[in-house]
C-alpha cells in the first residue's frame, strides 16, 4: 500500500494518526479522486461507472458497508457502518483510475459556528503538533448557504488562526491543503493518499497474459491491466517435470495479479508431450525458441477463441537467450494478435522493484521448476535464424497438429475471483 504523501513534511505523522483513528471510524466517507478518465469526454461517464464497479468489488471483501456515489465529477465511498481503515485503504489502493483517497469527515450540521467547531477539531486531531501552515480551499455547493466560498474560505481561516496560535496561513505552499466543501452535508478534508493510477479495469478490452511462475510476467500483467484492460491467463506446465507446486505457484500469482486486475480464466496446459516431441526431433539449441513459438501460438488460439486482442508476455530485451532481438523475432513471427510486452525496456531491478510493491516478488522466487528451465539446453542459440527455425519444425509435422489439438482440448480453465489473494 502506498501510503506516503507527497509533498508534505508530516505525512508519515498524518498516516499514522490516521490509522490510529481507526477504531473511532472518524472517516466516514472517502472522496476518489481520479486522472486520466477525468479527459475522456463524452466517454466519462462510462469510466467513472466502471471506476465506480471497480471499487464496490474491491470492497467485497472489506467488513462494513459502503455506498458509491458520483456527484459532480466526483466519486465518493460513503461508510454506513463502521470498517477496518486499513482495509479499506488496501483495497482502494489497488483500483486502477484512483489517484488520490482522501479520508473525508463529514458534518452534518452546516450552521457556521457548529461547522467551525467540527473543523477546528479535525484540525486539532489530525494535527497534534499544531506547527503548521495551511491554506483553506472552499468550495459551496450548495448556493444557498449564506457564506460564498471565498468568504467561508476566509472566515474559516481565521477561526482556525485565532484557535491555534501556532498555525499560520501560506496561500502559495502550505504544509496542509484543508478543503472544505458546503454541501447538503460539509466534506471536510486535507489527507490525500496516493493510489495506482491508470484506468479502470474494463474499460479497454481484454487480453491473454502468458502467465508463468516467475518475476515478469505477474508484473507484465498487472502492468496492461492498470490500463484498463481485463486479462485472460494461460500457463503452461509439463507434468511430471514439472510438480503440482509450480502450478499452485501460478495459481496463487494470479489471485495476487487478479486482487488489482478483477477476475482471471486461467488456462492450465498440459504441454508435456509437445515438449518432448521437439526435444526429440528439433536441435537442442533451438528448444527454447521453438517451444516458445508453440506457447505463443497455444496463447493466441484461446485468445482468439475468448475475444482477447492481444497477448502479454514478461519479455525484456536481452534478459535471456531467448529474449535478444532475433529470438523475439522468431517467436513473434508466429502470432498474428499484437503482443504486448510492457516490461520490453526494463532492466530486472526495476521490475523487481514493481513485483515488491504488488507483492508478486515472495511468491514468484519460491524455487519450483518451470517447463522451460528443465527443457533447456546448455547452450541455446541467442541469435537464431528464422529460416532455420521453420525448417526445423517441419520435423515436428507428422506429430505436432495432433499434440496441439490435445493439448487444447484438456486444457483445465481455473476461474480465478477477485478476492482471493
Ligand atoms: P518470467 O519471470 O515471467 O517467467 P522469464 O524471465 O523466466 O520470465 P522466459 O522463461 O523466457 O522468461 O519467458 C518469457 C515469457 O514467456 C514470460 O514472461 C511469460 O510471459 C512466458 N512464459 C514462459 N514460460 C511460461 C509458461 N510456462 N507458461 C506461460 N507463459 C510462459
Ligand atoms: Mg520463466
Amino acid at each position: 500500500v502506498w501510503h506516503s504523501l507527497a509533498g508534505c513534511c508530516r505525512c508519515s505523522d498524518v498516516i499514522r494518526l490516521a490509522e490510529e483513528k481507526e477504531e473511532a471510524n472518524v472517516y466516514k466517507a472517502f472522496l476518489i479522486k481520479y486522472g486520466e478518465i477525468g479527459i475522456k469526454g463524452k466517454n466519462r461517464y462510462l469510466f467513472e461507472y466502471a471506476l465506480m464497479d471497480q471499487i464496490k468489488f474491491s470492497l467485497r471483501k472489506v467488513d462494513g458497508q459502503f455506498e458509491v456515489t458520483k456527484e459532480q465529477g466526483r466519486v465518493y465511498v460513503e461508510a454506513l457502518t463502521d470498517y477496518d481503515y486499513d482495509e479499506v485503504i488496501k483495497a482502494l489502493s489497488r483500483v486502477f483510475g484512483i489517484v488520490a483517497i482522501c479520508p473525508v469527515v463529514l458534518c452534518d450540521n452546516n450552521e457556521w459556528s457548529n461547522l467551525c467547531q467540527v473543523t477546528g477539531d479535525y484540525m486539532e486531531r489530525t494535527y497534534p503538533d499544531q506547527h503548521l501552515s495551511f491554506k483553506v480551499f472552499a468550495r459551496r455547493a450548495d448556493k444557498s448557504y449564506p457564506k460564498k466560498s471565498m468568504e467561508i474560505g476566509a472566515d474559516m481561516g481565521e477561526y482556525l488562526l485565532d484557535r491555534f496560535p501556532d498555525m499560520t496561513v501560506d496561500v502559495h505552499n502550505p504544509d496542509v491543503a484543508l478543503n472544505i466543501e458546503v454541501r447538503e452535508r460539509t466534506y471536510i478534508y486535507s489527507i490525500s493518499i496516493p493510489g495506482p493510477g491508470g484506468m479502470p479495469v474494463g474499460t479497454n478490452g481484454k487480453a491473454t497474459l502468458l502467465l508463468s511462475g516467475g518475476i515478469d510476467s505477474p508484473v507484465a500483467g498487472y502492468m496492461i491491466a492498470k490500463r484498463g484492460v481485463k486479462i485472460d491467463a494461460v500457463y503452461f506446465h509439463a507434468p511430471p517435470y514439472t510438480s503440482e507446486r509450480a502450478k499452485q505457484k501460478v495459481i496463487d500469482l494470479a489471485k495476487i495479479v487478479a486482487a488489482y486486475a478483477g477476475p482471471i480464466n486461467l488456462h492450465v496446459i498440459n504441454f508435456t508431450d509437445i515438449q518432448l516431441a521437439i526435444y526429440d526431433k528439433c536441435p537442442h539449441d533451438e528448444l527454447t525458441i521453438i517451444m516458445r513459438r508453440y506457447m505463443m501460438k497455444i496463447a493466441e488460439h484461446f485468445a482468439k477463441k475468448d475475444g482477447c486482442l492481444g497477448l502479454i508476455t514478461g519479455e525484456s530485451i536481452g534478459q535471456v537467450a531467448s529474449q535478444t532481438m532475433q529470438s523475439l523475432n522468431a517467436t513473434n513471427a508466429v502470432c498474428t494478435l499484437p503482443v504486448y510486452r510492457p516490461l520490453i525496456g526494463f532492466d530486472k531491478k526495476e521490475i523487481v522493484e514493481i513485483s515488491e510493491k504488488i507483492n508478486t516478488y515472495e511468491t514468484s522466487i519460491q524455487p519450483f521448476e518451470d517447463c522451460c528451465t528443465i527443457f533447456v539446453a546448455k547452450h541455446p542459440v541467442t541469435k537464431p535464424n528464422l529460416e532455420r527455425i521453420e525448417k526445423s519444425e517441419l520435423n515436428l509435422t507428422d506429430v505436432i497438429d495432433d499434440l496441439m489439438k490435445t493439448a487444447i482440448e484438456t486444457a483445465e480453465v481455473i476461474r480465478i475471483r477477485q478476492n482471493e489473494a
